[in-house]
């Protein structure tokens, strides 16, 4: 989609540490990190927020956390721990408007988050 930072960095027209790309998938390093490991994992396709995921994305979506999970093992993060989020809207302070699951991992993550 035109105008949407993600959909660029998916295709290549704004620089980002990728650190996965697939098919479906494309996975970079967070501009801002909130730890030692942040990295986000995008859906090649434009889908603004997770108000707006439709039953034929469910595979895409498992897809989303099985690629975290691999990612955090693969960083060595696997045995301490690590979280994923997706932000959903303005409350939850979602800034970009293509879904991202955030997986941060290296630190202590405090619970409830603020
Ligand atoms: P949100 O707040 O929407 O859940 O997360 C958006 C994330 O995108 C933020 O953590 C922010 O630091 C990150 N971000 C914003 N712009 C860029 C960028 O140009 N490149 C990268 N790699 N991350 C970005
Ligand atoms: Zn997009």
């Amino acid at each position: 989609m035109a105008d949407c930072l993600f959909c660029k960095i998916v295709a290549g027209d704004i620089p980002a540490a990728i650190v996965h790309r697939d098919d479906a998938l494309v996975a970079f390093r967070d501009i801002n990190p909130q730890a030692p490991f942040h990295v986000l994992i995008v859906p090649r396709a434009h889908v603004a927020t997770l108000n707006d995921l439709t039953p034929d994305r469910d595979a895409l979506v498992g897809s989303m956390a099985r690629l975290a999970a691999r990612l955090a093992r693969d960083a060595g993060h696997a045995e301490r721990g690590y979280r994923t989020v997706f932000n959903c809207n303005a409350d939850a302070g979602q800034t970009v408007w293509h879904i991202h699951m955030h997986l941060l991992a290296g630190r202590r993550l405090a619970w409830p988050p603020g």
